[in-house]
């Protein structure tokens, strides 16, 4: 990523800190981050070396270092790594970065934390040099620390949030009869770009295109009256991703539209309401799911909703907390994630509604505030 933004390398150390406390209360005696939001969060860096290793290493006690190829040093040295009491280690092609990385990280290391970004070259090549030691994903390890977002970063989401309602407010106009999903789509990447630095994804699901949950867009031709499914996001400079779903009619007129879609979204809409009030501290994620559910599955429609309420988002668009059913996290203040029930009847038409929520001491903050009517 280029003219990414990032905070000041205070707010990096602290977290390299908490980091290695986290860790240490798990009895972890090492964390290996890999490249990407992780990485990103610890340092502020967004280098990619590609197939190459890079990787953070953070030991039980002391200072973290960066292994990375040479070729990337210098990238990472710039700030915030220079101010941080990290040390930076360059390989060359032909060397064994693995070894590197675990020079000083002490003998004997009995349970190690994995970023999720390392892949399988890499983790195997780690394995080979301990093959005693037993291994976990540092996402849960660190669950605390990347799930609680922190004020700078729920400032941050903020900015995003209005960022794609501003987007949002555009769209009726877009939704024209005669044009076609990618006619729309193409437009709305401009209107993403004005407010972001980076487009995410676009989704136009006109019609019974709407009723696939991952359709993108086509060439698809809208008719008067018809539901369109409108989910978009973006990433700030900072990273911090945006991530917004309104459903439209064709025409901005619901009453044109299908009469079990005008039922179906008043449903949709009570229940997505309904999930967002009981957000706060103290619920789990598997709560917030079962309320959109229940209240789904009372009217009729349960068949039709065919994933999870929601996930988390910060420096990546989907993390924890996932809200879905099984997960029984109990949400905490500055968690912020989506809640975005859909129904889905194939071959007609489909519908959803996502805001992103950040829970509050008592209740929750909706980041996004586009209007919920289908208009
Ligand atoms: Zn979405
Ligand atoms: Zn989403």
């Amino acid at each position: 990523m280029t003219d990414t933004q990032t905070f000041s390398a205070d707010v990096y150390a602290q977290r390299l800190h908490a980091a290695q406390k986290a860790a240490a209360d798990k009895g972890i005696d090492l964390l290996l981050i890999g490249t990407g939001p992780d990485f990103a969060y610890l340092t502020g860096s967004w280098v990619s070396s590609h197939e190459r290793l890079t990787v953070l290493v953070v030991p039980q006690q002391g200072n973290a270092w960066i292994v990375a190829p040479n070729t990337d040093i210098t990238d990472i040295k710039a700030a915030p790594v220079d101010e941080l009491d990290v040390e930076l280690r360059g390989w060359n092609d032909g060397e064994n970065p693995y070894e590197f990385a675990l020079r000083g990280a002490g003998d004997g290391l009995g349970k190690v934390a994995l970023g999720q970004s390392l892949t399988a070259d890499h983790v195997l090549r780690f394995q080979a040099l301990l093959p005693h030691a037993s291994y976990e994903l540092a996402t849960y390890a660190l669950a605390e620390l990347f799930t609680r977002k922190d004020e700078a970063e729920i400032a941050e989401l903020r900015k995003a949030g209005h960022a794609i309602d501003a987007v949002h407010a555009q769209v009726p106009q877009l939704l024209q009869a005669g044009r076609t999903e990618a006619e729309v789509a193409h437009e709305l990447e401009k209107l993403i770009l004005q407010e972001h630095s980076v487009i995410d994804f676009v989704i136009v699901g006109s019609g019974p295109n709407g009723a696939n949950p991952h359709h993108s867009f086509s060439d698809r031709v809208l008719a008067e009256g018809e539901p369109v499914v409108v989910d978009i996001g973006g990433t700030l400079p900072s990273g911090y991703h945006s991530d917004c779903t309104r459903t439209y009619v064709v025409g901005g007129d619901i009453s044109k539209a299908p009469q079990d879609f005008q039922d179906a979204y008043a449903v949709l809409a009570d229940a997505q309401a309904a999930a967002r009030a009981a957000a706060h501290p103290g619920s789990t994620a598997a709560d917030i799911d079962a309320i959109t559910r229940q209240a789904i599955s009372a009217a009729g429609w349960g068949d039709y909703f065919v994933h999870r309420t929601g996930h988390g988002i910060g420096l990546s668009t989907h993390e924890e907390p996932f809200i879905m059913e099984g997960n029984d996290l109990a949400l905490e203040e500055g968690m912020a994630f989506s809640i975005e029930p859909g129904i889905y009847l194939e071959g007609k038409w489909g519908m959803r509604l996502e805001d992103i929520v950040v829970l509050t001491n008592d209740g929750y903050e909706s980041l996004n505030q586009a209007p919920r009517d289908v208009r």
